[in-house]
């Protein structure tokens, strides 16, 4: 059955969880239903993969082609910018505003921590700045990331008198229904809450003339590709859309080429995320010398930042007790947190406040935490795929990060 294998693989792989196994299976046996979780093993991946030094490159100085000021944008925007401490476009922006301030629809294919989201948001607060009627609609895989696009767009459109609101899932609806009434200008959302309030008649989009798609390859891996056909459907057809996505497959480019009209791609190939990580392995025998050799490495000196993936809500929260419990300063986020709690914990990591964070998959997508130094595989991720997502973590903004796999002794 279902419970058996689940049962059989946390034992074998976690003294933490087989304490608990023999009191919370009812529970348990719930909760294994959950997204990301569960027992579906995914493809088979050699460990030697797993092992590679880093190839820092030297980052070519990029030259752009614009500043700021060239740009044709408002005052406001110009003075936002400074005020941020922006001084010059990064080439995702240097090479996608010019065109979305044209008007043309843009695919952009660019990593998080390319700068991405001011190159949308610049032109779009720009055109609701100009367009008292016009009005932008926003869609991203995640809550968290959802958030953080609230962020950037809340200080690049500063002083700029626009009205914005967040529609995510795990929050109360009520704020969100008070802020619909007033008829926000921006509306940022994740493809599930968006939908439900189309669904419920409290979200209107006819007269939403602009869409941006955020990591659309994410939003398709996590299974929204109807949600977000469904919703690009209710905006208006004379829009202009501007689309990113870290990777381009046959299903991204279906969608992508579906609902955009004439675009222009702009790629930034910043080279594999994973080039300047050191990869290694770390072998265990037993579920106790497993949580051990991860003792011993979170003591080291060098391992001053940490996410530590595991495969189900339960596992990340059992091993998060248990890293407390021996001391270390650790938060947890996955899916069966409200989402003030994942706020919280993401809050306190960012800061520093704690600097072990312990993740599932889909909890850490889109999080932009710079100064990671240590990824840590609990668990052997589902796909290599989902494996160079979570290692590209670590060694962001030119630093050499560190990605350590457990596997089991050969
Ligand atoms: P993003 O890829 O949009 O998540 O941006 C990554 C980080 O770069 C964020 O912390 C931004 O605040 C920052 N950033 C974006 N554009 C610029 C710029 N032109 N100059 C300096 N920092 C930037």
């Amino acid at each position: 059955s279902i419970f058996m294998s689940y049962a059989y693989r946390m034992s074998k792989s976690s003294s933490i969880a087989s304490r608990h196994a023999r009191t919370k299976t009812g529970q348990r046996r719930n909760n294994n239903q959950s997204r990301g979780g569960g027992n579906r093993r995914g493809q088979y991946i050699d460990p030697s993969r797993f092992v590679a030094a880093a190839r820092p490159r030297e980052e070519a100085v990029y030259t752009p082609t614009h500043t700021f000021n060239d740009f044709d944008i408002n005052d406001t925007l110009k003075a936002n910018l400074a005020s941020k401490g922006y001084t010059q476009p990064s080439p995702i922006q240097d090479q996608a505003i010019p065109a979305a301030l044209a008007g043309k629809d843009i695919i952009g294919i660019a990593n998080t921590g390319t700068g991405k989201t001011a190159a949308f948001a610049l032109p779009m607060l720009n055109k609701l700045m100009g367009d008292r009627t016009s009005a932008a609609l926003i869609i991203a895989p995640t809550r968290e990331l959802a958030q953080q696009i609230e962020a950037e767009c809340k200080s690049l459109g500063r002083a700029s008198g626009l009205s914005g609101t967040v529609l995510i899932g795990g929050v109360s609806m009520g704020g969100q229904l008070r802020d619909l009434r007033n008829r926000p200008r921006v509306v940022i959302g994740t493809p599930g809450r968006i939908k439900d309030h189309l669904e419920r008649g409290t979200l209107q989009l006819a007269n939403f003339n602009m869409v941006v798609l955020d990591e659309v390859d994410r939003m398709l891996d996590m299974g929204f590709v109807n949600d977000v056909t469904d919703i690009l459907q209710n905006v208006n057809s004379e829009r202009q859309s501007l689309f990113f996505s870290a990777t381009m497959d046959a299903k991204v480019n279906n969608l992508i080429h579906r609902f955009t009209n004439e675009p222009v791609t702009i790629s930034i190939q910043s080279g594999k995320g994973s080039d300047n990580v050191h990869q290694d392995v770390v072998r265990y025998r037993s579920s106790n010398e497993k949580i051990d050799a991860l003792h011993n490495i979170l003591i080291k000196d060098d391992v001053s930042k940490v996410i530590i993936f595991d495969e189900t809500q339960r596992s990340v929260e059992r091993l998060n007790e248990e890293l407390i419990r021996r001391g270390f300063s650790a938060e947890s986020i996955h899916g069966g947190k409200s989402q003030g709690q994942r706020q919280r914990a993401l809050n306190s990591f960012k800061k520093t406040a704690v600097n072990i964070l312990v993740a599932t998959d889909v909890a850490a997508r889109g999080i932009d935490v710079s100064d990671i130094s240590h990824v840590i595989n609990f668990s052997v991720p589902q796909t290599y795929d989902d494996y160079i997502h979570r290692i590209g973590r670590a060694g962001r903004a030119g630093q050499v990060g560190y990605a350590l796999t457990f596997v089991t002794h050969s």
